[in-house]
């Protein structure tokens, strides 16, 4: 049985950002944002462009505060 170790907040922040994304077509978790804008449900929806290939997806966050 593991315990989760105490995070430093800037790798909280990283961690947070990266969303364990991948891109379907290559494997890549580089994107880039193209536009993110707020749905009625509250939450974030995020266009992004792997920065490898080009492959587009679309996440959806939920917004805090
Ligand atoms: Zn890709």
């Amino acid at each position: 049985m593991t315990e989760q170790p105490l995070i430093p907040a800037d790798k909280k922040r990283a961690a947070h950002e990266m969303r364990g994304i991948v891109c379907p077509s290559c494997g890549c978790k580089h994107f880039s944002v193209i536009y993110a804008r707020p749905t009625r449900e509250g939450h974030i929806r995020r266009r992004r462009e792997c920065r490898n290939c080009g492959r587009r997806i679309t996440t959806y966050e939920h917004s805090i505060g």
